[in-house]
């Protein structure tokens, strides 16, 4: 394998970002030159590329880290490895990791990868070192992860997931799931049903549902934020799920009673732009009232906000 191994400042570090899911947001980009990625996913913002399995073109650790010091301070929160591509393909992980914990104090450190790479113990075992980690699961049918992630053919489906559950089991850090829904491919009851027997075995902080944002690199579409809500309630009720998307958000406006707020907010808890996106008015003023009276509560998960009925987090309590 040919690998060019340069030490230019190559814009690598990005942001700071206020990222409402992982809050102010330093970024590490591993891959500054092209993209280089084991998928090539029809809703990649990246231009359509070939699947690699490894960089041909990586950036050494000092010159990540020569750029990083600088931009260190006390208002960000975390430090996220990210790429052009799949940041796990950076060959030099585990030593970059090692050198970010020497200087990055009380700043958390986040990966955001695509998961495929879990099944290299290498990897795995790298990533066991930060502080949170983001894995994406868009299927778990092959024939559908194959359509909707495209990725290299060395890529088994099933072997990635039985990593991400075998991850979840050691790992103690923060761990996020994503979930990319993309329309008419893994928005379909089968494929929910079989994510959801999947993430009950997942020990992770959050589930992430998403879909399309940003022009994609083929011609797919995404699926509406009321399209995510009612998926959200196909998932098992224990799971922490949340609602990330909201760029094909339209107001519903919808008036709920007491009860159905309360019947709303246990079938799934929803953080305040959920709330401001369903409700009207009316129901609105409602939820204020019921907060004060203390029929409901929040719950902190990660960085965000939930809204829950007191009883249900009193039911958790007891069990
Ligand atoms: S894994 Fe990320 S970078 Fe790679 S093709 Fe998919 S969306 Fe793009």
């Amino acid at each position: 394998m040919n690998v060019t191994v340069s030490a230019e400042k190559n814009n690598i570090i990005f942001g700071p970002i206020n990222s409402r899911r992982f809050g102010m947001s330093l970024g590490i980009d591993l891959s500054p030159s092209h993209k280089q990625c084991n998928f090539d996913c029809l809703y990649c913002e990246l231009a359509p590329s070939v699947t690699v399995k490894s960089q041909s073109k990586t950036i050494t650790v000092a010159s990540i880290i020569n750029e990083l010091k600088p931009h260190l301070n006390d208002t960000i929160d975390v430090i996220t490895l990210t790429a052009n591509g799949e940041p796990t393909l950076y060959p030099l992980l585990d030593e970059l990791i090692e050198q970010i914990d020497l200087i990055k104090k009380d700043t958390q450190t986040l990966i955001l990868t695509n998961s495929a790479t879990l099944v290299d113990d290498n990897i795995f075992n790298s990533l066991l070192k930060l502080d949170q980690v983001k894995l994406s699961l868009d299927a778990i049918s092959e024939d559908i992860f194959t359509k909707i992630d495209r990725p290299h053919k060395s890529i088994d489906i099933s072997q990635v997931v039985d990593k991400v559950i075998a991850f979840s089991e050691v790992y103690t850090g923060k761990l996020f799931i994503e979930i990319l829904f993309v329309y008419e491919l893994n928005d379909t009851k089968e494929e929910i049903q079989k994510l959801n027997e999947v993430l009950k075995h997942i020990k992770c902080h959050r589930v992430d549902l998403g879909t399309i944002d940003r022009p994609p690199a083929y011609p797919v579409s995404g699926i509406s934020y009321k399209e995510l809500h009612s998926i959200s309630l196909m998932f098992d009720k224990a799971l922490p799920i949340h609602i990330a998307s909201r760029t094909h958000a339209e107001p519903n406006n919808s008036s709920y009673t007491d009860e159905e707020i309360v019947n709303t907010l246990d079938k799934r808890p929803l953080t305040i732009d959920d709330i401001n996106l369903l409700f009207d008015k009316e129901t609105i003023s409602r939820f204020e009232r019921m907060l004060k009276d203390t029929t409901l509560s929040t719950k902190n998960v990660g960085n965000l906000v939930f809204y829950i009925p007191t009883t249900n987090i009193q039911r958790k309590r007891i069990k």
